[in-house]
């Protein structure tokens, strides 16, 4: 296990007991976070309540989490089990960070079951004349607070070790989580034995239509299949014409087609098998459907793993205005198995390099030395170094996506090199550059523009630039018709004085975005000329 594991959840839903069952299981530490807090304190968890006010005993919560968490990192010994109080999570800062350091598991019960177990016998939150509609109302405020998770598991009428069963299969398969509320979801990323758990996945689907391109389902559409069948659901294979110029309103239209041939109701569950078209495309047909059903990724792409498979954009292009026609839609799960893409053509891996060598800019300098590091292992595809460059990049994408869903400020940031990325994909007609190629030419763009900001050290360029190109990424401005790709940048923003919002790389891991003038913006890209 490489993370620590935190079991959340409401008072009376095992967390201490289960925490005990699995720490003795898996030979890690076990860290009652109340007991410690009481320890350290001197004072029971409701004396502190009562003297010192909730504020000052979630702050004492926050901090001894904090320390519990890094215990492992600093070097003394496995990551723990830590078993938290019901509210260790209430604070959405607390609970980003933890879920982006640890593997956070919520133990559920039903308020009946709850009440069985003599939950509201000496709790003072629970006091009153009836407790049930207590615990109702405790649940109902802290629902987002257990729903944002790693795992949800429910314990009505299990034993505490079947819990533990479940929580240590949640533990070992180490997901990344998006939260997003209701709509939270994790990612699965490995080298091998990814889709073990795609069964369990679409269990309560009566329907599941499996939608592919005609490139990937001769490849992979097999193992899919095969393993959906332990499901015992219908399966119904969607088969599109592989490539953008697909990426059309008749895409979805001939899942929505297939989709009522099947009898799909609202139960039914899509699943994407493939590239960033097929995801898009298949978001977007389960978005529209009965006005929304889930929807499954299985990404086939370096692409599609590290940047579509995180964030809920779906959509598709419409004449010349790409993605113009779309939601958000977020997944309900994303298995990201690398051996999928060991077939995926060489050009797409290596223009997907950009996407990671972005990422890692903004949000993982460690990654950015990986990179550095393995270089020929990168460009050969070793599969457990694929699979450490997909997770660490999809949990940058994870941790600012779970920060700002829709797109309202920080998640600016991962367009990083995108503003000249995007207008050279354009004036190639979107074929003489892949995206992947169009933005490592944007990167250098943007750092370029950045030195002339006064934002962007010339060694980060300089290191950025060399790396891009050992990786086999375009990194010659001259070469391009950059000319033609000025003028196109913000072409939707033709107005005199209108602004744009640029983004610039200060360090590693270090971004921020600027509103520049279009005018301006355009006048520093000519002088890349
Ligand atoms: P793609 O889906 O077109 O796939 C590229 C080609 O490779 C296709 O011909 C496909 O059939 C083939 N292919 C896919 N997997 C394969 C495999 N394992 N083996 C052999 N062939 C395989 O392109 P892409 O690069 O994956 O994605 C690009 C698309 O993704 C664009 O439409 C872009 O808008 C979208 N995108 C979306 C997001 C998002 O957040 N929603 C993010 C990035 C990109």
């Amino acid at each position: 296990m490489r993370r620590p594991l935190l079991l959340n959840g409401f008072m009376g839903t095992g967390k201490s007991s289960v925490g005990r069952l699995v720490a003795e299981r898996s030979g890690h530490p076990l860290i009652d976070l109340d007991s410690r807090i009481e320890q350290k304190a001197g004072a029971t968890v409701q004396e502190i309540f009562a003297t010192r006010g909730e504020d000052a005993f979630r702050e004492l919560e926050r901090q001894e989490l904090l320390a519990a968490m890094r215990e492992h990192t600093a070097g003394s010994g496995p990551p723990p089990v830590i078993a938290l109080g019901g509210g260790s999570l209430l604070r959405r800062e607390v609970r980003l960070r933890a879920l982006d350091e640890a593997v956070v598991v919520t133990l559920y019960a039903s308020p009946a079951e709850l009440l069985a177990r003599g939950v509201a016998n000496g709790r003072p939150l629970l006091a009153g004349a009836d407790p049930l509609e207590k615990i109702n109302e405790l649940l109902e405020a802290r629902s987002r607070a257990y729903t944002e998770a790693h795992g949800r598991i429910s314990t009505d009428g299990k034993t505490a070790e079947a819990v533990a069963s479940e929580v240590i299969a949640v533990w070992l398969r180490d997901p990344i989580a998006v939260a997003a509320d209701e709509r939270s979801y994790v990612v699965d990323v490995g080298a091998r034995n990814v889709l073990d758990s795609l069964s369990t996945v679409v269990a309560s689907a009566p329907v599941i239509l499996l939608v592919s391109d005609d490139n990937v389902f001769p490849l992979h559409g097999q193992t899919v299949l095969a393993a959906l069948s332990a499901s015992g659901a219908r399966v119904t294979p969607v088969l599109l014409k592989a490539g953008e110029q697909f990426k059309t309103p008749a895409a979805p239209a001939e899942i929505w087609t297939s989709a009522l041939a099947a009898g799909a109701d609202r139960k039914s569950i899509f699943v994407a098998l493939g590239g960033g078209v097929v995801s898009d495309i298949t978001g977007f047909a389960a978005a529209s459907w009965m006005r929304g059903v889930r929807w499954v990724g299985i990404p086939t792409t370096l692409l599609s793993m590290v940047d579509a498979s995180v964030g809920g954009k779906t959509g598709v292009d419409f004449g010349a205005a790409k993605n113009a026609v779309g939601a958000f839609w977020q997944p309900s799960r994303v298995l990201c198995d690398v051996s999928l893409s060991a077939t995926e053509p060489e050009r797409g891996h290596i223009s997907a390099l950009s996407e990671v060598v972005k990422t890692a800019i903004i949000g993982d300098p460690g990654l950015f030395e990986l990179l550095e590091a393995q270089v020929g292992a990168t460009r050969q595809r070793e599969p457990q170094l694929v699979a450490e460059l997909v997770r660490r990049s999809v949990r940058v994408k994870a941790r600012i996506v779970s920060l700002d869903e829709r797109e309202s400020g920080l998640r600016a940031t991962l367009n990083l090199g995108h503003t000249l990325g995007h207008a050279m994909e354009a004036q190639g007609g979107y074929t003489a550059l892949t995206h992947g190629e169009a933005i490592s030419l944007g990167l250098v763009a943007a750092l370029r523009i950045g030195e002339k900001l006064g934002v962007t050290p010339v060694e980060l360029s300089e290191r950025t630039i060399a790396l891009l190109g050992q990786l086999g990424l375009p990194i010659d401005l001259a070469a391009q018709p950059l000319r033609k790709a000025i003028d196109l940048v913000g072409h939707d923003k033709k107005r005199a004085g209108a602004r744009l919002t640029f983004v610039v790389a200060r360090a590693l891991g270090q971004v921020e975005t600027m509103s520049l003038e279009l005018d301006g913006l355009r006048a520093l890209a000519s002088e890349l000329l």
